[in-house]
């Protein structure tokens, strides 16, 4: 079974994060990378397993030395997936799935050609934006002001999402975490 670079995103809030730990346990040979970033941890949030939590100098860095398969600006802060996250897993013959906004995720897209391992795009889309709304201010993380800003760019994300290989509606949770394995499944039957 030839590894492959999963990419699944998504508009912020519509449930990627929980999908991403759903199908990460149904799915032996698939790994999560681990991506940087300058936002300050959340509760909860564990350094080197949710993210690895960098100052902007040390992220100015590493953009610098070429370290980043793709590095984007989210809601004010910078994110980048460290190349060597994905390449050492890939060398060890595990696939890779990135949960990253649409800005990385047309980055890889336009990279795909040169990466040397196969890709697949998939987005997960809120079934409205009242629902998608109604799913942010569920979360309780973020400030109103964040929480307006998160839900225009939420919603304009929505739409740049057209060009992925797989579009999968997050209607009923459990549904869209059974789709998105699925997908995935197939696609690393070749
Ligand atoms: P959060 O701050 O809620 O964890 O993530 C905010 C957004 O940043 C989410 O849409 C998430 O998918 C995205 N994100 C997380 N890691 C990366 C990354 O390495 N690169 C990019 N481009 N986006 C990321």
């Amino acid at each position: 079974m030839t590894p492959r670079l999963f990419v699944l995103s998504g508009p912020s809030g519509v449930g990627k994060t929980t999908i991403v730990r759903a199908v990460l346990e149904r799915i032996g040979n698939l790994e999560f990378s681990v991506s940087c970033t300058t936002r300050p941890p959340r509760a909860g949030e564990r350094e080197g397993v949710d993210y690895y939590f960098i100052s902007p100098q040390q992220f100015a860095a590493l953009v610098r030395a070429g370290q980043f398969l793709e590095h984007a600006w989210v809601y004010g802060h910078r994110y980048g997936t460290p190349l060597a996250e994905v390449e050492q897993r890939l060398q060890r013959g595990k696939s890779v799935l990135l949960d990253i906004d649409t800005q990385g995720a047309a980055a890889v897209h336009r990279r795909r050609a040169r990466l040397g391992f196969p890709t697949s795009f998939i987005f997960v889309l809120p079934p409205s934006r009242e629902e998608l709304l109604r799913r942010l201010e569920g979360r309780k993380s973020e400030t109103v002001e964040e929480l307006r800003r998160r839900l225009e760019e939420a919603w304009e994300q929505t739409a740049a999402g057209m060009w992925f290989d797989y579009l999968v509606i997050n209607r009923h949770l459990e549904e869209a975490i059974s789709w998105v394995t699925r997908l995935i499944r197939l696609e690393l039957l070749g």
